[in-house]
């Protein structure tokens, strides 16, 4: 994005100031929170965020995988116990008021202009606007897969960070509360490539905070256990393979990453019948 100097990057400004507002001034009492400097605002706005996309997800989630779907998409004896989904719901609010850090440094990072990123669709047009979001999701595939990747393969990284995810490795003790449930610096370090990508790419400053809100609701789902089949996505089905070898499927939304670098595996080629 061209620079427009100290007036375009007000526009970003006025923009998290206004979802600040929103967020913060429908649930706190402004004297609570109008008193903060910007940058403690906006991380206060994305940690409620990040704890409100959770629960909802999580819970309406399990009601209609457990509950109202009961026996459809889990056998009854596959059904996480509370006590699991209690100790994934501790480990993730453990560690969301650090997740929250990672939107509120590129917030910070974008209203200083250090990024490509643009305020209004209009300022490229809807043409430009998908092809950069394309490629950002591509940045972002790449990045995510590779992170996974190293944080198995460094072993290191896997004791102190990553294994603290992987506790849940048995179907019968995932589940979508698992979605989050990451030591804090794994989970910013998987998110960074979300990061990484507006250094890269001129992206639209709003779908980067959604796309980083989506990762909350996506990483519940593929914890679920349900294998949905759907060509080229990366789901459940595929997720629950990598909690049980460790080798394989460390891509994000797609297949591809691991179709590229040789590390898919298919659920359907090694177990016909595992949840269905
Ligand atoms: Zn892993
Ligand atoms: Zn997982």
């Amino acid at each position: 994005m061209e620079d427009h100097g100290s007036t375009y990057l007000q526009l970003f400004v006025d923009e998290t100031t206004f979802y600040n507002r929103i967020v913060l001034g429908s649930l706190l009492p402004s004297s609570v929170w109008d008193p903060l400097p910007h940058f403690l605002q906006t991380w206060l706005r994305n940690y409620i965020g990040g704890v409100l996309v959770y629960f909802l997800s999580g819970f309406l989630w399990c009601f209609y995988i457990y509950y109202w779907k009961r026996n459809v998409y889990v056998p009854q004896d596959a059904i996480p116990s509370y006590k699991s989904m209690l100790l994934q719901i501790y480990v993730t609010m453990k560690a969301m008021p650090c997740y929250s850090a990672l939107p509120a440094v590129s917030e910070y990072m974008v209203e200083n202009g250090w990024t490509k990123c643009f305020s209004r669709i209009s300022d490229v047009g809807w043409l430009a606007y998908l092809v950069y979001l394309v490629n950002y999701l591509v940045v972002a595939e790449f990045g995510i897969y590779w992170m996974h990747r190293e944080l198995h393969d460094i072993k290191p990284l896997y004791k102190y960070l990553h294994a603290t995810h992987h506790i849940y490795n048995k179907q019968n003790t995932l589940s979508p509360f698992a979605g989050l449930a990451f030591h804090p610096l794994d989970g910013i370090l998987q998110a960074v490539p979300h990061v990484i990508a507006l250094f890269l790419v001129p992206t639209h400053f709003l779908t980067h905070i959604l796309l980083l809100f989506l990762e909350a609701i996506w990483t519940a789902n593929i914890h679920d256990c349900i294998h949905a089949n759907l060509w080229p996505v990366m789901g459940a089905g595929y997720h629950t393979i990598h909690h049980t070898t460790y080798r394989h499927n460390y891509g994000h939304y797609t297949i591809w990453m691991d179709w590229l670098f040789g590390t898919l595996r298919d659920p359907l080629d090694d177990e016909p019948k595992k949840v269905m």
